[in-house]
């Protein structure tokens, strides 16, 4: 079958839009498609300070080569935040991996590394704390992005989450009827004063099959193994290959939730819009310390959140 566009050889057929498409012709419907997202929900303005955090994964090199070239469409500035968390051979590729595309790229890069911060790695925390890996990473990645956006006072901090991603953790929230954990899961979330920075999702409508077959067809450099801690029957992973299965049979099932959700969004319990600035680090907290202090307190017996964000300063000085 032919491309729709010219008369080369089709290379990807897009069920829910009804297309089969040649190779240069999907890479400039995908393109097209984000800078569409960026634009249908004011994800990036020109003049902004955007800090992407980039795992080495498919998603997020695909997000930083993406936020890269669509600078030629709107100006601003594109900084990256890589986390190593030390899980051996894994964390060194992904570093290197991720520093060698960011030069190449010419973007300035801003590496955490977990060992020098907290002394120890997610494995020897996850040991000495008798936690599962997962969500003391959760909590500690869940910081130093926050914190890394608040201190390079950027506008947003950009994640690779996808459509498949977002309507896995809407079911998530849905099943457990926190109704007010949804409202988290839109294309952009604010501010909070200079405690929480802004959040945007430039994937949000794009499948992470669509992601995947632009980085083929770009050759795009990502991290083919995934971390050794990751279970393919974690309930998140589970609930999402059912949706890939329930969108095969119905092509266009994902993209019309994720599209009824947002206007739908006001029909949803609001959450708290106020939060507590935590007494040690004076970011954003539930309670009296937030949950990274509380968590290097019991690893350390002293919360690292103050010190952390320091040190963070002192790296991005240093950029400057
Ligand atoms: Fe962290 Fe778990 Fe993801 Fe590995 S699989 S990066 S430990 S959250
Ligand atoms: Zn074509
Ligand atoms: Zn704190």
């Amino acid at each position: 079958m032919k491309c729709k566009y010219c008369s080369r050889r089709g290379e990807v057929t897009i069920p829910y839009a009804r297309l089969t498409l040649c190779k240069e012709h999907f890479i400039e419907f995908i393109q097209r498609k984000v800078l569409r997202t960026i634009k249908r929900y004011n994800l990036i303005k020109p003049g902004d300070k955007i800090l992407v955090a980039v795992s080495g994964g498919k998603d997020s090199i695909t997000l930083l080569q993406l936020l890269s070239e669509i600078r030629k469409t709107i100006n601003y500035d594109l900084y990256v935040l890589h986390i190593d968390l030390g899980i051996g051979e894994y964390s060194k590729s992904s570093r290197t991996l991720v520093e060698s595309y960011t030069k190449q790229l010419g973007l300035p890069i801003i590496i955490l590394e977990l060992k020098k911060i907290l002394g120890y790695t997610i494995s020897e925390i996850a040991k000495k704390l008798k936690r599962p890996p997962c969500s003391i990473c959760g909590i500690i990645k869940r910081y130093l992005f926050n914190a890394t956006a608040i201190e390079l006072k950027a506008t947003a901090l950009a994640t690779g989450h996808n459509l498949d991603d977002i309507a896995t953790f809407i079911l998530k929230e849905f099943f457990a009827q926190n109704l007010t954990g949804i409202w988290k899961l839109q294309p952009y979330n604010e501010s909070y004063k200079d405690i929480v920075a802004a959040r945007i999702k430039p994937l949000y409508e794009t499948y992470e099959e669509e992601i995947r077959k632009y980085a083929e067809f770009m050759k795009l450099p990502y991290m083919q193994e995934k971390c050794p801690y990751y279970k393919p029957t974690t309930l998140d992973n589970v609930l999402k290959q059912k949706i890939k299965e329930v969108e095969e049979g119905f092509p266009g099932i994902t993209i019309g939730l994720i599209r009824r959700f947002i206007k739908n969004i006001d029909k949803y319990p609001r959450p708290k819009t106020s939060f507590l600035k935590c007494r040690i680090c004076g970011l954003a907290s539930s309670g009296e310390k937030c949950s990274y202090c509380k968590l290097t307190e019991k690893l350390l017996g002293e919360p690292m959140g103050y010190k952390t964000r320091e040190y963070i300063k002192s790296l991005i000085k240093e950029l400057k």
